[in-house]
Order: structure tokens, then C-alpha cells, then sequence
């Protein structure tokens, strides 16, 4: 499933013929396509302002990674010229802490200007913003949440060149440092595509010393449900590429192609029809005789059945909440309640865009999705003590069988009008659960992260 309008833009022949009748072709995104590494930003230039709280440690980190950082020279004052030409850097980070007072907002402003014309496709931006108690004076939080109106729109406006504009909001202490450098130093990596206009928001300290990212996920336990096809196939694949044994779940109808998928990652497979009363006490049977615990439990089965309310079917209702809700709610209790996810251990959910904005057609689907969140929020405090983190992950229209069988027009809309102008791949959803799924995420627990492009669709 691929977008026709994307890879025909890949041809220089047909990006004319488009230029000339007056047509865009949307930006061909920068993916890594390999296994993580220690040197994430290895060949990468980044400009970095001058006087956050964590200035220091991020500079260390992107170094670390192998990472050239640059600040503003020196000379040009508040303007924040860059020491070498824009086109020669591939990042920007912007450490908005230091800023108190409205005025100080200013500073954002030229970093960025600066660099907008002849930034290149694909650049990356990250802009730290404070996470400043409600109690606080309300000067520090409007600037904090200036900083944040601020990238969202940042990244409307630079969707169409590729480049990627997130922020994460911090509390300013040094117990911070770590998880911060290490998802920063993710999000300004290739790794991370069509994640844009973002808000992470860093829950918790590092619960322990940051291990390497690469070969973290070496020997790790991993369930992935709906493996068969689509985004459930690609997040099975990529664990296996970081090393991880993948217990590949769908419905026994999809037994063949889940049995070839576990064959070429030296999985497992598991036929279950999640839909079915009795299978979260199947499935943890089954892990109890397999005798280990999962570290990875990645909840990514899903149906759609789209009605306007007014034509939905009782059934069409009660499949989409059964299979979409239900079925991650019972499993996740069972498997916790049995001690069958392991200390540390990471549970992901497969929400969607529309579980945050709603959408025509989708109650039951954007019911069963927003009620994920839910459980994540919740789950995630009730095991916090145990390091075990709970996140969802909101993909916007990515391009697998769920989505291929939409009409004509609605495909091209739901594409067209994200910050990048097109849809997503399976493979960029799978990353993000690979990273969330990783100690570089630990400082995450309880978000809901978008794979949406920059969807028009929600907040
Ligand atoms: P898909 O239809 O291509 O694959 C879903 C898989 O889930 C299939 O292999 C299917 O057999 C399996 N499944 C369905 N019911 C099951 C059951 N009762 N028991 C076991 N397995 C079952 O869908 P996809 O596009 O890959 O979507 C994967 C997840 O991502 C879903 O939760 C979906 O709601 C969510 N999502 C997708 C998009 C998108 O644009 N594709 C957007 C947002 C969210």
C-alpha cells in the first residue's frame, strides 16, 4: 500500500510535469531503515541556542551520538546567526527554559527565522519548553505554553519541505538530564519519521542508569497482536531487528501469513481471536507454559465498522469496542495480575487520531480508541512502582489494508491535508513503538505519542 502521488514525486521527470501544471509533490521523507546504533546522528550538523537549563547535557548527548553542534556565532547578537551557512545543518534545538518574560519569547523567534529560508528538506527542530506548575506565576506558564503554540505552528508551516518540528516539556532539575538527552537525541535522528508537531511530555526520572540504545532490545520477550498484516506486521519485524523473540498473534484464519512472518523472524506464533470471552485467559495459559514473562506486550489488533450513528448496527458497535478495547483492557489485567509482564516491562497501545478529534462515521471506533487512553493513563500509575511503563501510540492515516480499502477521495483528503502532505508508512508507526518499547523512552509513561504526519484531525 503506497501512496501514488509520493512515489511518482520521485521521479525528477514527473516532479517537473507536476511543477508545471501548478501541482506540489509532497516531500520524500527521510527514513533510516536499519538498526539503531550509538551514533544516531553520525554526519548530522545541529544548531543549538545558547542559555537553557540543559544546554550542557544535551550538547554532551548529541555529541555522544556524534552529533557536530554548533551555537549562533557569537557576534551576531540576538539575531542568532548560525557559524556556517543554514543549508549545512540538518537539526535545530532550541532550549526554551531560560526564557521568564514575553519579551525573552523574542529570542525563539529570530533562532528560527534566521534559518527558515534556506533550510534544507528533512531538517529536524526540537524545542525544549519548562513544564511550569499551574501554581507558578502566570507569566512563566504563558511563555511555556507560548513556546509550545509556537511549534505547532512551526510545523504547519514547514510540513511541506519534511521538516519535523516536536517539543518536549521538562521539568528544569538535573534529574532530568538523562531521559531528556536520550529523546532528543531520538527525535532529531532519521529514525524517527512522520512524527511532527508533537508534544512529549517527560513524566518520570531515569529509573536507572541509561543503558546503550543499541542492543537494548536483545533478548527481550515481545507479544505484538494483529501481527498479520499492516502495522502489526512491521512493529514484529522491526523488534526482531532489535533483537527481540516476537510472539506473533492474529486470528486463526491468518494463520499462513502469521506463520511465514514468525518464520522469517525466528518467532512464535500464536492463533487467537482476541474478539472471544475466553481469550485473555488462553493467551496468558499459554504464556504461563511458555514460562517467561514479556517485557514488550504491544496491543495493535484492530477493526474498523464506520456508521453514522444513526445507521450503526448493535453489532457494528459491540465488535469495534470488543476488539479494540475490551480485548487490550482484559489481557493487560490478566497478564499483570499474573505476573506475566515482566519488572520494567513496556505495554503500548494502538490508538488512533481519531480516539483524540472523533470523527464522522467512527463513534464506536473513536469511542474504543479514546477509552485506550484511558486505560493507559491509568495503568500506566498503577504500575509505575514495578518500572513498567504503559503508553499509547495515535497513528494518523497510514497506508496498510485497513485504510486501502477507503474511497478515492477520502484517502487523498486524509493524506493531503497532514503538515507533510501525504500518509504514513506501517514502518514509521513500528519505530516509534520500537523506541517506546526501549529505555531511551523511560522518561515516558502515561503519553499518548502521534504518528500522524501533523493530521489535521486533533489537538
Ligand atoms: P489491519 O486491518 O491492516 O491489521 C489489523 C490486524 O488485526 C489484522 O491482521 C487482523 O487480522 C488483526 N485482528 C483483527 N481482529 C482481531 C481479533 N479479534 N483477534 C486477533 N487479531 C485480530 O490494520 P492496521 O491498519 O495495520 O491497524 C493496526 C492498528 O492500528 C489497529 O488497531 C488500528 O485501529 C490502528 N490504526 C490504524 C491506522 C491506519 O491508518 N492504518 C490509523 C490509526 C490507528
Amino acid at each position: 500500500m503506497r501512496d501514488t502521488w509520493v512515489e511518482l514525486g520521485r521521479h525528477p521527470l514527473a516532479r517537473e510535469l507536476f511543477k508545471k501544471v501548478g501541482l506540489k509533490t509532497p516531500p520524500q521523507l527521510l527514513r533510516a531503515y536499519k538498526p539503531w546504533s550509538d551514533e544516531l546522528l553520525r554526519g548530522k550538523r545541529i544548531l543549538m541556542n545558547k542559555g537553557g537549563f540543559f544546554e550542557v547535557p544535551l550538547k554532551q548527548g548529541l555529541e555522544s551520538h556524534r552529533a557536530q553542534v554548533d551555537r549562533p556565532n557569537p557576534e551576531s547578537g540576538e539575531a542568532g546567526l548560525p557559524l556556517a551557512p543554514v543549508a549545512a545543518y540538518q537539526g535545530s534545538l532550541f532550549d526554551a527554559t531560560g526564557l521568564e518574560t514575553v519579551e525573552s519569547l523574542h529570542q525563539m523567534f529570530s533562532f528560527f527565522q534566521t534559518q527558515l529560508r534556506k533550510m534544507g528538506f528533512n531538517h529536524r527542530i526540537v524545542i525544549i519548553v519548562a513544564d511550569v506548575a499551574r501554581s507558578a506565576s502566570p507569566t512563566r506558564r504563558a511563555v511555556s505554553r507560548a513556546a509550545e503554540g509556537f511549534m505547532r505552528s512551526l510545523a504547519k508551516e514547514l510540513g511541506p519541505k519534511g521538516v519535523q518540528v516536536n517539543a518536549v516539556k521538562v521539568r528544569p532539575e538535573r534529574a532530568q538530564d538523562e531521559v531528556l538527552r536520550a529523546l532528543v537525541t531520538y527525535l532529531l535522528s532519521d529514525f524517527c519519521s512522520f512524527v511532527t508537531g508533537q508534544l512529549f511530555t517527560l513524566h518520570a526520572a531515569a529509573a536507572s542508569p541509561m543503558p546503550a540504545l543499541a542492543g537494548s532490545l536483545a533478548g527481550k520477550r515481545a507479544l505484538v497482536t494483529g501481527a498479520a498484516q499492516g502495522i502489526g506486521y512491521a512493529i514484529s519485524r522491526r523488534l526482531a531487528e532489535e533483537g527481540a523473540h516476537v510472539l506473533c498473534l492474529d486470528l486463526p484464519q491468518n494463520e499462513a501469513p502469521l506463520a511465514e512472518l514468525a518464520r522469517s523472524i525466528d518467532g512464535e506464533v500464536l492463533t487467537i481471536d482476541l474478539a472471544s470471552a475466553d481469550s485473555a485467559a488462553l493467551l496468558a495459559e499459554k504464556l504461563q507454559s511458555g514460562g517467561m514473562p514479556l517485557d514488550i506486550l504491544v496491543h495493535n489488533a484492530g477493526i474498523t465498522r464506520d456508521r453514522s450513528l444513526f445507521a450503526m448496527q448493535a453489532r457494528q458497535w459491540d465488535s469495534v469496542l470488543q476488539v479494540n478495547l475490551e480485548a487490550p483492557l482484559r489481557v493487560s489485567l490478566e497478564l499483570l495480575h499474573r505476573g506475566l509482564i515482566a519488572p520494567f516491562g513496556r505495554i503500548i497501545a494502538m490508538s488512533s487520531i481519531v480516539g483524540l478529534a472523533g470523527n464522522y462515521g467512527q463513534s464506536n471506533y473513536s469511542a474504543a480508541k479514546a477509552g485506550l487512553i484511558g486505560m493507559v493513563e491509568s495503568l500506566a500509575e498503577q504500575v509505575a512502582s514495578q518500572g513498567i511503563c504503559v503508553n499509547a501510540v495515535a497513528p494518523g492515516f497510514i497506508e496498510t489494508p485497513m485504510t486501502a480499502h477507503l474511497p478515492f477521495m477520502a484517502k487523498q483528503f486524509a493524506r493531503r491535508l497532514s503538515s507533510l502532505q501525504q500518509g504514513g508508512l506501517p514502518d514509521d508507526v513500528a519505530e516509534m513503538v520500537c523506541f517506546l518499547a526501549s529505555p531511551y523512552a523511560q522518561g515516558l509513561n502515561g503519553s499518548v505519542i502521534r504518528v500522524c504526519g501533523g493530521n489535521f484531525l486533533g489537538a
